[in-house]
């Protein structure tokens, strides 16, 4: 049987993007995997499922999310126009939904009892919450004690949405003992338990699902965009994290050579502080982590290194192993950018553009800020603004003093 899905043609059947990606877990987990594998084969074949999911992009997320020229913050910066993808404006606030959704479907089509996350800030959780509750199916986030205390909107949408929320107080309490934990309880019945991880890393076929869920933004974006100005953009730009909705616009992108991909990365305090970044393509070496093959900050072989972002969904020792793939082959350009740009391009959008950006997505409106000025007036980058900042607008007129 063809594991290969129907949307492209990678991964291979073992879930490798060249030398990254596969299966690098025990044997009763690669069951557990190949289950989901043979499942979401089926599933994406069928006509009944590919119309729900169609619908719901539609009417619950509210896509097609629209493209936005930014047209007072181009001609401030005199060069390129930058045009912005809007997953903003995605019901729940970030591209994230869209594959909850999918992964949501996928643990019901499979008869599942029960979906199983981590969440660190909690978006990754308010997503898979919101979607769980639509689909029907009881949902548990474990959430690390200190980010309970620190994230109380998103910890009080959970409860409202009728998430069974585990308060994981080992350790340090924060994402890496919430991961432990979330992973404890889904190795203990992977057989009626699914375990939805919140971007395009894991073990196959995670990478290649959340990645075929989300790559409803670049069609919607190159359709679009042929649409409004009879050609592509010369540039398609996404902030980095574990990659989900970097892929998800690149993957219609790829086979045109004519645009340049570009994804952004966090630089954090700078890539010469250790431990004070998260640039994993930028900085990093070919490695594991979390049973993949991938780009990895580690502090000795088999040991992640501290990574920080002013960006919790950036902070992230490895990456998703397409990026891997595609950094190695050239085919995307990957970049780093500072806390400090971050917060430039936060508050330069919001006051150029009314849009306030979340601190992820400003990474890449920081890259085309950086970019733009040197490239003439007639040349596009398209930028992906994953989601917005409203969760981070209290933290951000903190730290500024307004
Ligand atoms: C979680 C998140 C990210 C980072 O995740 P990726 O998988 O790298 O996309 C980026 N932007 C927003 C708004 C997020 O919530």
């Amino acid at each position: 049987m063809s594991t290969a899905s129907p949307f492209a043609p990678m991964p291979d059947q073992h879930g490798f993007f060249g030398p990254y990606g596969g299966q690098l877990v025990p044997p009763h987990l690669k069951q557990a995997m190949d289950d989901i594998t043979q499942a979401y084969a089926e599933i994406t074949r069928q006509t009944e499922f590919q119309q729900e999911l169609a619908s719901l992009y539609a009417d619950y997320v509210g896509r097609p999310s629209p493209i936005f020229h930014a047209a007072r913050l181009s001609t401030q910066l005199g060069g390129a126009q930058i045009h912005l993808k809007r997953e903003d404006l995605n019901h729940t606030g970030a591209h994230k939904i869209n594959h909850c959704l999918g992964e949501a479907l996928l643990a019901r089509f499979m008869g599942k009892k029960k979906v199983i996350a981590e969440t660190g800030a909690g978006q990754h959780g308010v997503a898979l919450a919101t979607a769980c509750a639509l689909v029907g199916i009881p949902c548990e986030i474990h959430m690390g004690q200190v980010d309970i205390e620190k994230e109380h909107p998103n910890v009080t949408k959970m409860r409202i949405l009728g998430t069974r929320l585990v308060a994981v107080t080992r350790g340090a309490a924060t994402l890496k003992e919430a991961v432990d934990s979330a992973f404890e309880e889904y190795l203990d019945n992977p057989t009626d338990y699914f375990y939805a991880i919140g971007s395009v890393v894991g073990p196959h076929p995670f990478p290649m699902m959340v990645r075929d869920f989300q790559s409803i933004v670049g069609r919607e974006a190159r359709e679009q965009f042929l649409a409004r100005h009879g050609r592509l953009p010369d540039y398609a730009a996404a902030c980095v994290g574990g990659g989900s909705n970097a892929i998800g616009l690149f993957t219609a992108f790829l086979e045109d050579s004519e645009v340049k991909l570009v994804g952004v990365e966090p630089a954090g305090e700078g890539t010469d502080q250790a431990g004070r970044h998260a640039a994993t393509l930028t900085m990093g070496h070919p490695g594991e982590i979390h049973g993949m093959k991938c780009y990895v900050l580690e502090d000795a072989p088999g040991t992640p290194a501290a990574v920080h972002s002013i960006a919790s969904g950036l902070d992230y020792p490895g990456v998703g192993p397409q990026h891997s793939y595609l950094k190695d082959i050239g085919r995307v350009q990957y970049e780093a950018v500072t806390d400090q740009e971050c917060l430039d391009a936060f508050m330069t959008l919001s006051r150029t553009e009314g849009i306030i950006p979340a601190l992820e997505s400003a990474h890449a409106v920081a890259w085309a800020l950086r970019a733009a000025p040197a490239l003439p007036a007639s040349q596009h980058i398209l930028v992906n603004l994953s989601g917005r900042g409203d969760k981070d607008a209290d933290y951000v007129s903190k730290v500024l003093g307004l």
